[in-house]
């Protein structure tokens, strides 16, 4: 293993360290540092201190001995007015996703002045709220809001989202400069827009004009996935099926629903009933396929966000790859279900076996706080988002492409690329967050080691005693299959149960579904007209 030995971090007050165990627990289960409460006075063996408020003493103690500290001043608080926001300076301490930013944070009730003697990294009217003092061979951040404590019940995401993320962002950047940048690997920076419900009726569906949006597309430099329900597969346009073709490095298909009637993923259903409407989805979708030469994604976007654990598993099982929903829909329509505190901090969650990773709605804030930790930015939308020539399309693409070098892509390519890697020695360590993956080999490769996740135990593949023809070879005693070809390899974790879609029996879906999409495509495609109409 490649493992290297936790870095030491001790939290003073001890108190304040139980207070807040869950939080640093739950950083202990995902970053290679381990926490414990402060002994008065020992320093020994630590690399870090963070000094809680009440512990000056030990934070000036840490400074003595050159440890890196991270020391929460609490002291005479200034209220946060509701208009405040948090500036983010030029420094290059500061992550590209927050540098030279101003954004709000409505959860901040006050905040404390830190030292401006310091070089600045976040200031709220000025008044700066984050500086670090940067020595040799140790950092010390001054910060003016307190470590969250986690309640029972809260997660990470409780604290990284758009209405609650900055008391999360100086740790998290103490933490990175602590680890160094192959103590936090990340994949490169992933994005793609979902815009849901449009299908390949007409070259138009509402607000979008297929050719107009690959075409904007890659002048803008973004990717769309359309997420089409497959109800209305039945019929495409040999046009729209064209722009898919040639288009597809700008826009591409997922799956939406099967019918898209209320709640569809989310309704208690026996089990043969769900197995067949789910494999009514595939088959249409297959179909779609095999007539239009368009590939469809077997990935779903749920209709509303409505997606409960029993339906994910059946879905695995049929051969559905993954999903994409946001985390608050997930929660929303799951709450029995106990959730890992990590919720919101790894590139994806599982939901029974299903692997599925996160989409936000649009906001500027959401978007940030992806890119800093790594995860896919992926932006749900509609086809009203795509009035006045995509305008908003346009801007949010513009502030994904100044954080950094993005690549845009489909959702099946996020899907396929979410996994963490660290190569030493030849050798390439994968920790998979999907069940299908594709890694990129170079010459020097000579082993994978996926290590052990929800979907498999740990292996490695040698490299040197390789077929590369593309044949797809079982993996001895684990549940994975894998392929090389073109010096990629794919590997998947298939269901341990899998049924065979084509074999399900289907059922008729009644005249509702269809009636109601009608009536919902009739009123997607007249709004622009009718609003053209209203404007005059
Ligand atoms: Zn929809």
């Amino acid at each position: 293993m490649l493992f290297q030995p936790k870095i030491r971090v001790a939290v003073a007050p001890a108190a304040e360290y139980e207070v807040r165990r869950g939080l640093f627990d739950m950083f202990g289960s995902k970053l290679d540092i381990s926490f414990e409460p402060h002994k008065p006075g020992e320093y020994e063996g630590l690399q870090a201190l963070i000094a809680l408020s009440g512990a000056a003493d030990a934070a000036r103690g840490a400074s003595e001995c050159g440890i890196s500290c991270y020391e929460v001043n609490g002291s005479q608080p200034i209220p946060f007015a509701a208009q405040s926001a948090i500036t983010f300076t030029s420094s290059a301490t500061v992550q590209p996703a927050f540098r030279n930013k101003t954004l709000a944070d409505s959860s901040l009730v006050s905040f404390s002045r830190v030292p401006d003697s310091f070089e600045c990294l976040a200031n709220v009217g000025g008044q700066p709220v984050w500086a670090m003092e940067q020595h040799d061979s140790y950092e010390h951040h001054h910060v003016g809001v307190d470590v969250p404590r986690f309640r029972q019940g809260e997660f990470f995401h409780s604290y990284f989202r758009e209405a609650r993320w900055f008391s999360m962002v100086p740790l998290l950047h103490f933490f990175r400069g602590l680890l160094g940048p192959d103590g936090w690997p990340a994949p490169e920076p992933r994005a793609s827009f979902i815009i849901d419900d449009p299908n390949l009726h007409h070259r138009s569906y509402g607000y979008i004009d297929f050719e107009k949006l690959a075409n904007h597309a890659a002048a803008h430099n973004y990717h769309a996935t359309i997420a089409t329900v497959p109800l209305d597969a039945w019929y495409f346009d040999r046009k729209v099926a064209d722009l898919f073709q040639i288009h597809r490095k700008h826009i591409s298909l997922m799956m939406h629903g099967v019918n898209h009637v209320a709640n569809e993923l989310a309704r208690s259903y026996e089990e043969q009933d769900a197995l067949s409407l789910l494999a009514t989805g595939l088959r249409r979708i297959a179909d779609l396929e095999s007539r239009s030469g368009v590939a469809v994604a077997r990935i779903m976007a749920a209709p509303h966000g409505a997606f409960v654990e029993f339906i994910a598993d059946l879905m695995l099982r049929l051969g559905y790859e993954s999903a994409c929903v946001s985390i608050g829909s997930l929660l929303r329509w799951n709450p029995q279900k106990v959730w890992s505190p990590d919720l919101g901090f790894s590139l994806a969650q599982s939901l029974g076996s299903l692997p599925i990773f996160h989409r936000t709605g649009i906001s500027e804030t959401e978007i940030r706080l992806s890119a800093f930790l790594g995860h896919p930015i992926i932006v749900a939308t509609h086809h009203q988002d795509c009035v006045s020539n995509f305008a908003r399309l346009e801007s949010m693409a513009k502030i994904v492409n100044s954080i950094g070098s993005t690549q845009w892509m489909g959702i099946e390519d996020i899907s396929r690329t979410n996994f963490l890697s660290k190569t030493q020695n030849g050798m390439v360590q994968i920790w998979p967050y999907s069940r299908h993956f594709r890694i990129p080999l170079s010459a020097e490769f000579t082993s994978v080691q996926v290590c052990h996740s929800l979907y498999c135990e740990g292996f490695t593949i040698d490299l040197c005693s390789n077929h590369r023809d593309g044949a797809e070879i079982a993996v001895p005693n684990v549940p994975a299959r894998y392929r090389i070809s073109n010096n990629t390899m794919e590997i998947f974790f298939p269901s341990s149960n899998r049924v065979d879609y084509s074999q399900v029996a289907s059922k008729s879906v009644g005249m509702w579904p269809v009636v109601r999409r009608l009536l919902t495509e009739a009123r997607d495609r007249t709004q622009p007209i009718l609003s053209l109409t209203s404007a005059r």
